[in-house]
């Protein structure tokens, strides 16, 4: 009973005409959405022009970020608070941010704060890295990612989130976790949720698996039974893709 999400993370990609076809082509294609959720995440600045665009459409926007807190002085910071009127989702904790730009487990948590306060889902990505795998220490780093962003989270805003395990080494590599590994993880994770909330709150978050989607390899995932959807990085900028993502997710 859980709704898969599927989510196209564009990054730091696409210009404004760009992002505008994107957008169109997708309110087209995806016109009638059933038993299936899809979000676009645009770059901020397209976050309002698209919200337009998709009036009226089933397709929801999401943002890649957000900052720790509402407002103030922090050059360069979008807020949670100013994200919320456009948005039903934002990223938070993805990996890119955690390692290239030095993202703490604290700001994490700090974010996914910001973003339920504002009535934002947050779509919290873990996942560890390959030497972590290596040493057979994935779960540990997961549960760490977890414990740390969900500490302060209250139980009634459980529902809204969204957990995305995106293992870093399976990040824009064409080398996707096998869906074995997948299943572990995400299993872990909603085993975690219950030790904390229990196990009927649980059942109720959604778990997408990201790391090299494609159109090839999704149902091999989505199928999983501990994986509701897929958070899709590259294939999320090729129509065709993307649509046949959403299409096996139904
Ligand atoms: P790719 O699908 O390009 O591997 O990116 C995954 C991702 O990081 C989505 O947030």
């Amino acid at each position: 009973n859980r709704v898969p999400l599927i989510a196209g993370n564009w990054k730091m990609h696409t210009t404004y005409d760009e992002a505008v076809s994107l957008a169109e082509a997708y309110r087209e294609r995806l016109a009638q959405l059933e038993g299936v959720e899809c979000a676009l995440i645009p770059p901020y600045p397209w976050i309002v022009p698209l919200a337009e665009k998709l009036e009226g459409s089933t397709l929801v926007l999401g943002a890649q970020n957000c900052a720790t807190i509402d407002q103030g002085a922090l050059t360069g910071e979008v807020s949670a608070r100013m994200l919320a009127p456009f948005c039903r989702y934002v990223i938070v904790g993805h990996s890119e941010r955690r390692h290239q730009l030095g993202e703490s487990d604290e700001m994490v948590a700090a974010k996914l704060q910001a973003a339920v306060r504002n009535g934002l889902s947050p779509i919290l990505c873990v996942g560890e890295l390959l030497a972590e795998r290596d040493q057979g220490l994935a779960e540990r780093v997961v549960e760490r990612q977890l414990g740390s962003a969900l500490e302060a989270l209250e139980a009634a805003h459980l529902t809204r989130l969204v957990i995305a395990y995106e293992p870093v080494w399976a990040i824009g590599t064409g080398r996707p976790a096998t869906p074995s590994d997948a299943q572990a993880i995400a299993a872990c994770i909603r085993e975690w949720i219950a030790q904390r909330f229990g196990s009927d709150l649980a059942a109720t978050v959604r778990i997408q698996y990201g790391g090299s989607v494609n159109a090839g390899n999704a149902a091999d995932f989505l199928q999983l039974p501990d994986i509701d959807g897929a958070l899709v990085g590259g294939a999320s900028l090729d129509v065709e893709q993307f649509c046949e993502i959403v299409r096996v997710a139904r």
